[in-house]
């Protein structure tokens, strides 16, 4: 696979807790904690000898090997005092079952990682991780138009494939995010609206087992219960996903549009008011994202206030009419509408891959945000206390609906009855004192609370949320007590965990 995008290096500002990891994580008390060491910590090396034998083409990387350092860290730099105590780099499902039986002769729960990007940072570990970012051979579009996926691709991989092919999967923006995490959280993109969740195109998937046993999970195979669960049951719960075959759309050209908004004319609230209102009328075949801004401090002519950007498949003159309302409402200071094919457009949409250290709380909303929802979401975001530069956040809107609200078949994601996935999200800059890292996460959960009133009471498992409730009710709604029963039967060790992870029934 020359051809694909090199794995990233993802340097990190330096190895020690910052401060405003300490403040986050104090305030984020289920993740604080450094569970897993225990049975990693008594290892010795002639363990790390006998596992070294049992791979086949990956290899095991401590601290002080080659690659370390890069593959040691996750996306979201808000874990960087997470650590493993040893990586088990896999290139194939061998590697994984050796592993895997491997942990569990010790008592170990390893932590799975395919891209590292989970927002909550729970593919990070003190203990062993097992890495499937070696699984990378095979990848291909078959005759019948289904592709076959390796499980340790990143997002990237799979779009220069695809693209070769002039076929296409429900996809997301970022080219590093992990294809596995991606897929078994559901996967939202903004084709999603016209061909469903990511997750809706499974058709199979090779799953290693907690016992050691691979098996191959269909919908109607003696695994169906299994494949079920991989369709937005999330990852590091019932295996680890080494392989995937989805069925692709073919695609052609694809309107795209990016429409910027600043603070100068004071005019954001109500270009927001119109966006909301007119957009959730858009059919199907329109996705976009919309961003409110905290506004920073002294913004000028050319801050953003107000970002959308999405795409359309169809003429350009829906889109304008669509946003017409808006347009009138506020004068934008960027406006780009433009037809392009399919593939160039997703280089057009795709997002800059910034590391940061970040929290995201997201929930789903049915209908437009009311009008007093939006007047309190707008107070907020004028009092956001972020002042270090490099401090953000933003009040974001994923359009859903459409297809995802209206899946072919039964599936573990149950978000099916919202038309947008809000999301309050907040950064911050490294430098930032503690004292205001503390006064953005107050601000931040104070926002949420407040705006979680106006949701379905379901949040997105992708976007996984240290602080959230009941998380397993939020993210898995009614498919929780059957996803609790595969679990019983494919891993009643519940060697697959983590602190929001799905409980064994009892
Ligand atoms: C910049 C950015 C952009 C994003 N954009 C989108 C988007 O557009 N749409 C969307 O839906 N989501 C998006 N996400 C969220 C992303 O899909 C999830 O965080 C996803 O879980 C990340 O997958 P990963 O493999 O990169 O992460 P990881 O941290 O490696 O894994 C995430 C979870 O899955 C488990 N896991 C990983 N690999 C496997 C495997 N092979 N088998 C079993 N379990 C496994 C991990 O243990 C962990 O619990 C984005 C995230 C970031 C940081």
């Amino acid at each position: 696979m020359s051809s694909l995008p090199a794995r990233p290096a993802m340097p990190r500002r330096g190895f020690l807790l910052g401060a405003a990891s300490v403040a986050f994580l104090s305030a984020c008390p289920s993740i604080a904690r450094a569970a897993d060491a225990g049975p990693a910590a008594r290892l010795k090396p002639s363990d790390w000898l006998e596992l070294e034998r049992a791979l086949q083409g990956g290899r095991i990387i401590l601290p002080g090997s080659k690659g370390y350092p890069e593959l040691s860290v996750g996306y979201n730099g808000a874990y960087e005092n997470l650590r493993p105590a040893g990586i088990i780099w896999c290139a194939g499902a061998p590697d994984v079952v050796a592993g895997v039986n491997w942990c569990r002769a010790r008592g170990i729960e390893p932590k799975i990682r395919s891209g590292g990007h989970c927002y909550a940072g729970f593919s990070m570990t003190d203990g062993v991780m097992i890495s499937t970012g070696g699984i990378t051979q095979g990848a291909r579009v078959d005759g019948d138009g289904t592709v076959f996926l390796p499980g340790g691709l990143m997002n990237g991989h799979v779009y220069s494939l695809l693209r070769r092919h002039n076929v296409a999967l429900t996809t997301g923006r970022c080219t590093t995010v992990g294809l596995s995490g991606f897929l078994l959280g559901g996967g939202i993109g903004f084709s999603m609206r016209n061909w469903g969740v990511a997750s809706d195109l499974l058709l199979e998937t090779e799953v290693v087992l907690a016992d050691g046993r691979k098996v191959i999970a269909t919908p109607d195979g003696p695994d169906g219960q299994l494949f079920w669960a991989c369709t937005g049951g999330s990852g590091n719960n019932f295996g680890v996903n080494t392989a995937f075959r989805l069925k692709t759309m073919p695609v052609s050209t694809v309107t795209v549009f990016q429409i910027q908004w600043g603070f100068a004319g004071g005019k954001e609230h109500a270009v927001a008011r119109a966006l909301l209102r007119d957009l959730t009328t858009a059919d199907n075949k329109f996705g976009s994202r919309l961003s409110l801004k905290a506004r920073p401090p002294g913004p000028d002519n050319t801050t953003v206030a107000i970002d959308l950007i999405g795409q359309y498949v169809g003429a350009p003159a829906y889109v304008e009419k669509l946003l017409s309302g808006a347009m009138r409402a506020g004068r934008p200071i960027k406006k780009v509408i433009r037809t392009m094919a399919y593939w160039k457009a997703q280089d057009f949409l795709s997002e800059d891959d910034t590391l940061d250290r970040f929290h995201e709380r997201s929930a789903f909303v049915a209908g437009s945000l009311s009008d007093e929802a939006l007047d309190q979401a707008y107070g907020f975001l004028e009092k956001f206390p972020g002042r270090t530069n490099g401090t953000h956040a933003d009040f974001r809107f994923f359009q859903t609906g459409g297809k995802m609200n209206k899946p072919d078949r039964e599936s573990a994601f149950v978000h099916r009855r919202s038309d947008w996935l809000m999301d309050a999200g907040m950064s911050w800059a490294p430098a930032a004192p503690v004292a205001e890292i503390e006064g953005c996460i107050d601000w931040q959960n104070a926002f949420f609370e407040r705006m979680w009133r106006e949701g379905t009471g379901g949040a997105f498992q992708n976007f996984a949320d240290p602080a959230l409730q009941n998380p397993q009710a939020a993210y898995y709604g009614d498919a929780l007590d059957r996803l609790k029963q595969v679990k019983k039967t494919y891993d009643p060790g519940n060697m697959f965990n983590y602190a929001q992870s799905i409980p064994v029934a009892a």
